[in-house]
C-alpha cells in the first residue's frame, strides 16, 4: 500500500484520488462521537469490502467544536478550515451552536468561510422505514439549496436597537418608505453570479445522474426581485451554459407534443407553497430541486420526514474549491454518550462522500448494507419503536450489523 496522500484537484475540477487518501474528519458534539465511531466503522469496512485492501482511507482528526474549545480555546480554528482546504473533501458530525452574544452557528460558519454554496440532500425511501406517505417508494429527489445568501446571511437588526433606527431613517427620509419604529429588520440579498452557480451545479448533478427534470423552486409572485430573480437566473443559467441539453416547458410542449427527447433536461418552476403540495401529491414529478437557502431548508427536512425522517437524511455542502459532507440532525444532546441514536444519516453521508471521490463501489456496498439491516428489522430506538416486531439495537450494534453484512 502506497504512502497516504492527499486528493488534490485536475485544471478542469475533477478529482484526483489517491488509493491511500488522508480524510480529514469532524467528530462532532453531543451524539457525534457515537455516530462518528459507527460511521468510521462503517465506511472502512465497505472500503475494505469493495476493493479488498487496494484502497483505504487514512483518517485525521480536526478538533471543532466544543473538543476545540476545551483543547485549543477555539470552537472554529483557521487552522481547521485550511486543513478542509488543503484536503478538498471532509466529514463531519453534528456540532452544537455555542449560547453567547456574537457566536454564530459553526456550521453556517464553516458552510460560509469554505464558500460552501450548495447544499445537497438526496432524498429516496429506503424500504422498511416508516413513512407517513402511502408510496414513499415514489420519492426519489436531490434537493441544491443555495447556502451564502438569502435572510440566512445573517444581515439582522434587533427591534429598537441603533442600527435598526438607522435603517428605519434611511428608508423613510431617500425612499419615502414608512416602516413601523421600532420593528427588527431583515436583509435578504440573493445575487445572479451565486444562483448561477447554484443552479449550474443542479444541472451537472442532473445531466451526470441521468436526472429528466431540474425545478426551480421560488416564491417570486411575491418577492419579484429576489424569488423571482432567481427563477429567472436559473432560465438563463439553463440556456447560456446548457442550451443543448435542456429545454423549458413551454419548449417542450411547443416543439416537442410534451414528450421529452432522449438525453434532454427539463427546467421548470413552481411556487413554493405548490411545490409543498405537489411533492406529496405527485413526488414522481420531481428530481433535482433548486432552490434558495429558506425555502431550501424547509423542503429538505419536509420531504425528510416524508421518507421516515433527519435520522435518516444525508447532506452535504459543497463547493468550488472543496466539500463537506455532514449529518443532517443536530447533536441531540440527551442522548450523548448513550450509544443509542441513529447513525444513519452520517453513515449515508459517508456513501455521498465516496460516491464524490469516484469510490461507487464502496458507496453501495454501504447502502445495501444498510438497506438489508433495515429490511431484517434490527433497528436503533427511534425506528424501533415505529416497526412491528423491530428489534432495538445500539448506534455501535447497528453499526457492526452494517459491516457484517458487507
Ligand atoms: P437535534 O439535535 O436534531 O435533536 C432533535 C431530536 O431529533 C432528538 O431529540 C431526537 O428525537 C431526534 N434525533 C436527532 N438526531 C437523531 C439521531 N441520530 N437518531 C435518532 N433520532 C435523532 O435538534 P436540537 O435538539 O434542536 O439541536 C441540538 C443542537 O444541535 C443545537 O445546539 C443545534 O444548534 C445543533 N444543530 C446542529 C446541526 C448541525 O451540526 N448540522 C443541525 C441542527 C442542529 P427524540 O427526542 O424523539 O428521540
Amino acid at each position: 500500500m502506497e504512502t497516504p496522500d492527499i486528493i488534490t484537484k485536475n485544471s478542469d475540477g475533477t478529482l484526483l484520488v489517491p488509493d491511500n487518501v488522508i480524510l480529514p474528519f469532524i467528530e462532532g458534539d453531543g451524539t457525534g462521537p457515537d455516530i462518528w465511531r459507527a460511521t468510521r466503522m462503517v465506511i472502512d469496512g465497505a472500503v475494505a469490502a469493495a476493493y479488498k485492501g487496494a484502497k483505504r482511507i487514512t483518517w485525521k482528526e480536526l478538533l471543532v467544536g466544543e473538543k476545540g474549545f476545551e483543547k485549543t480555546g477555539q470552537w472554529l480554528s483557521d487552522d481547521a478550515l485550511d486543513q478542509i482546504k488543503k484536503h478538498v473533501v471532509a466529514i463531519k458530525g453534528p456540532l452544537t451552536t455555542p449560547v453567547g452574544k456574537g457566536i454564530r452557528s459553526l456550521n453556517v460558519s464553516i458552510r460560509q468561510k469554505l464558500d460552501l454554496f450548495a447544499c445537497v440532500r438526496p432524498v429516496k425511501y429506503i424500504e422498511s422505514v416508516p413513512s407517513p406517505m402511502k408510496h414513499p417508494e415514489k420519492i426519489d429527489m436531490v434537493i441544491f439549496r443555495e447556502n451564502t445568501e438569502d435572510l440566512y446571511a445573517g444581515i439582522e437588526w434587533e427591534s429598537g436597537s441603533t442600527e435598526a433606527r438607522e435603517v428605519i431613517a434611511f428608508f423613510r427620509e431617500k425612499m419615502k418608505i414608512f416602516l413601523s419604529d421600532p420593528c427588527g429588520i431583515g436583509i435578504k440579498p440573493m445575487s445572479a453570479k451565486n444562483t448561477k452557480r447554484l443552479v449550474a451545479s443542479a444541472i451537472t448533478h442532473a445531466m451526470e445522474n441521468g436526472r429528466k427534470s431540474v425545478t426551480l423552486m421560488h416564491k417570486g409572485n411575491i418577492m419579484k426581485f429576489t424569488e423571482g430573480a432567481f427563477s429567472k437566473w436559473g432560465y438563463e443559467v439553463a440556456k447560456e451554459d446548457f442550451g443543448q441539453m435542456t429545454l423549458t416547458e413551454e419548449e417542450l410542449y411547443k416543439t416537442h407534443d410534451g414528450v421529452l427527447p432522449q438525453g434532454k433536461i427539463l427546467i421548470k418552476d413552481r411556487i413554493a407553497d405548490m411545490l409543498f403540495q405537489q411533492v406529496l401529491l405527485r413526488p414522481e414529478e420531481f428530481e433535482v430541486i433548486a432552490t434558495p437557502n429558506l425555502n431550501g431548508d424547509y423542503i429538505s427536512d419536509a420531504l425528510a420526514a416524508q421518507v421516515g425522517g433527519l435520522g435518516m437524511a444525508p447532506g452535504a455542502n459543497i463547493g468550488e474549491h472543496c466539500a463537506v459532507f455532514e449529518a443532517t440532525h443536530g447533536t441531540a444532546p440527551k442522548y450523548a454518550g448513550l450509544d443509542k441514536v441513529n447513525p444513519s444519516s452520517l453513515i449515508l453521508s459517508g456513501a455521498m462522500m465516496l460516491d464524490y471521490m469516484g469510490w461507487k463501489a464502496a458507496a453501495d456496498v454501504i447502502r445495501s448494507s444498510l438497506q438489508e439491516t433495515v429490511k431484517a428489522k434490527t433497528v436503533t430506538y427511534d425506528l424501533a419503536r415505529q416497526i412491528d416486531g423491530a428489534q432495538e439495537i445500539s448506534c455501535s450494534a447497528f453499526g457492526k450489523a452494517l459491516v457484517d453484512k458487507m
